[in-house]
């Protein structure tokens, strides 16, 4: 397939405002595909040369683009430059001054391999190096070829691809329906590598996907915990349990292959850089391979306290992580082990899993087994609740003590209870940023009006709205939120949303923040749970809590399912008091 063939799909995979057509174009696109050619297009229709998970930079700025555009089409950069300032788009902007057409364009496998040796030319002159490769490439591409190459590189591909579409697509593109997506799906869970899922399933059939098993170096999609509102209701719905404490601080999956050790987050980000400590634990381990689940959290030695979520993220801004980790050095509590020495322990009951974590760990003080009381009582499970919580942790996890690691699944193996300062049992809810309005009198001013909101129905894989938020941060904060997601900003709907309410402008879905609500309301203004004639859910009195972005994908917002589950279980609790 030609690049420029790749192109025109692109072209109409941004046309289109409806999911079903997303999919629908993405199908034909992969039957169109080789073997040899499907894997480069899936990291390529997503705006990347590989997997979410490997840090591949192509390493090409806005400047360096201009740079390299002048040079293809024998331009003085100021021109260039000042083309760019009308579109106010780089990818428009190459589009309209490449030819329309090109004769001997090169295939989609090719340019997905000049853009790695791109990424990969680095060291003195490096820089030279990459805007000459980059330039002849641009030299061989037709105009709309050379806009979506432009704009994978400066990644901002705004198809709204998700996981899931891809997933469906590939399933109607082998099958002519959705029936593999269960399989597909599994196979995603353990490896979270769409490319390798599309190629297996192209070279081998249905039947490759048992072959793609948990593996060191891809992280597994993150295991997730169901809420339940009380101590109660957990027992009873659980039995025996093993309770452990609640932090809160980074959710990191380890993984130790020999002498190399890699982190990820929960939304499946390399962290290496970010975790020297950790590293450095982790390999001395005594252990060849092994993947563990656990949350790491700043620890301040002098006040003998964890220090909270935001002040441990504060690490990411990449200056100074050595000075961060002599002075609040890290601790990983970790509370699972999904593989050992060349065994796939994911199927293995929790209390066996434990029982590794505890030996393998013993000895180490920056890696620690979170502790682990096992109970089927109320008073017990209670009691470890009000403790936790008294010690400023969050709150405790109950975990099936048979269940395996359900890599990717929200279920009630695990299970969160929390309390909130008013010492009402709720929980925050994580909702995905998806318009704005623009406001009126001094919030108008700084262009700070209300936010639409939505939370991710994952049956449909589309976003569905549930709130506009208009508190919770100072005018400084509002202006930083702002600020971040005017670059998301979009012309139309995209195809995911899914929404009654128009605001005045539209994004692209990214950004998470987390709310606190005083009630989930029925109302049929929000598409959340709305079906046929019953009415969605709407959030009462929302206030911004924090900006989740540093760990959660739009798809980790909370669920549909959970906000109708929430929703129930706030009405069970009214009706008893
Ligand atoms: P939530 O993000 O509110 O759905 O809660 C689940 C998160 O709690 C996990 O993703 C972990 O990051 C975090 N967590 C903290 N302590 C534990 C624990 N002991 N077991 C499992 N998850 C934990």
């Amino acid at each position: 397939m030609k690049f420029s063939e790749l192109a025109a799909y692109l072209d109409q995979l941004e046309a289109t405002n409806s999911r079903n057509e997303l999919v629908r174009i993405l199908s034909e696109l992969y039957r169109a595909c080789s073997t040899d050619e499907i894997e480069p297009t899936t990291y390529l229709i997503q705006g990347r040369l590989a997997p979410f998970f490997e840090p591949v930079e192509i390493g090409l700025g806005e400047r360096l683009l201009i740079t390299a555009m002048a040079t293809a089409y024998g331009m003085a950069k100021e021109d260039v430059t000042k083309a760019y300032r009308q579109s106010g788009d780089l990818g428009l902007t190459a589009q309209a001054l490449a030819p329309k057409t090109r004769r001997n364009v090169p295939s989609a496998v090719e340019v997905h391999r000049r853009l790695w040796e791109i990424a990969g030319t680095s060291g003195e002159g490096s820089l030279k190096g990459k805007i000459d490769l980059f330039a002849a490439l641009l030299k061989e591409l037709d105009a709309s070829s050379a806009k979506h190459l432009v704009r994978i590189t400066v990644g901002k591909m705004r198809l709204g691809i998700g996981d899931p579409t891809v997933l469906d697509a590939l399933s109607f593109a082998k099958q002519g329906d959705r029936s593999l997506r269960p399989v597909l799906e599994a196979a995603y869970n353990r490896t979270s590598d769409l490319g390798l899922i599309a190629r297996t399933l192209w070279a081998r059939g249905v039947k490759g996907m048992d072959a793609l098993k948990v593996t060191v170096g891809k992280p597994l999609r993150s295991q997730l915990a169901e809420r339940l509102p009380n101590p109660e209701a957990v027992i009873k719905k659980l039995g025996l349990v093993g309770v452990q404490p609640k932090y809160d601080g980074f959710r990191v999956q380890i993984h130790k292959d020999g002498k190399a050790v890699s982190i990820f987050s929960r939304n499946l980000e390399t962290m290496t850089p970010m975790f020297p400590e950790l590293v450095a634990a982790t390999k001395d381990l005594a252990v060849k391979s092994v993947i563990l689940d656990g949350e790491a959290i700043a620890y301040n030695p002098e006040l003998e306290e964890y220090v909270p979520f935001q002040e441990t993220t504060a690490r990411r801004r990449k200056e100074g992580i050595d000075e961060f980790a002599a002075r609040v050095p890290l601790r990983a509590f970790v509370f699972d082990i999904m593989f050992r020495n060349g065994s796939d322990l994911t199927p293995m009951p929790y209390e066996r899993r434990f029982a590794i974590v505890d030996e393998l760990l013993k000895g180490s003080d920056t890696l620690q087994a979170a502790p682990l009381t096992k109970t089927d009582s109320v008073e017990v499970l209670t009691r470890e609740l009000l403790d936790n919580i008294s010690r400023g942790l969050e709150g405790v996890v109950a975990k099936r003590l048979d269940s395996p690691y359900q890599a990717g699944a929200r279920n009630f193996n695990w299970v969160k209870l929390k309390r909130n300062t008013s010492g009402e049992l709720t929980d925050t809810i994580d909702v995905v940023l998806i318009g704005y309005y623009r406001g009126k009198g001094k919030r108008a001013e700084f262009g700070a009006g209300a936010l639409l909101a939505g939370v991710y129905d994952s049956d449909k894989d589309e976003f569905v709205t549930i709130s506009k938020l208009g508190t919770g941060l100072s005018d400084e904060g509002w202006r930083a939120l702002h600020k971040k997601v005017n670059q998301l900003e979009v012309t139309e709907k995209p195809a995911r949303i899914r929404s009654i309410l128009v605001p005045d402008v539209w994004l692209q879905p990214d950004v998470v923040v987390e709310v606190l609500a005083d009630e989930i309301t029925p109302s049929p203004r929000h598409t959340a749970g709305m079906v046929g004639d019953r009415p969605g859910f709407a959030l009462r009195f929302p206030r911004i809590v924090s900006i989740r972005d540093a760990d959660k994908k739009p798809e980790d917002a909370t669920s549909v399912r959970e906000i109708r589950e929430m929703f129930k279980q706030q009405h069970q609790r009214a009706v008893r008091e």
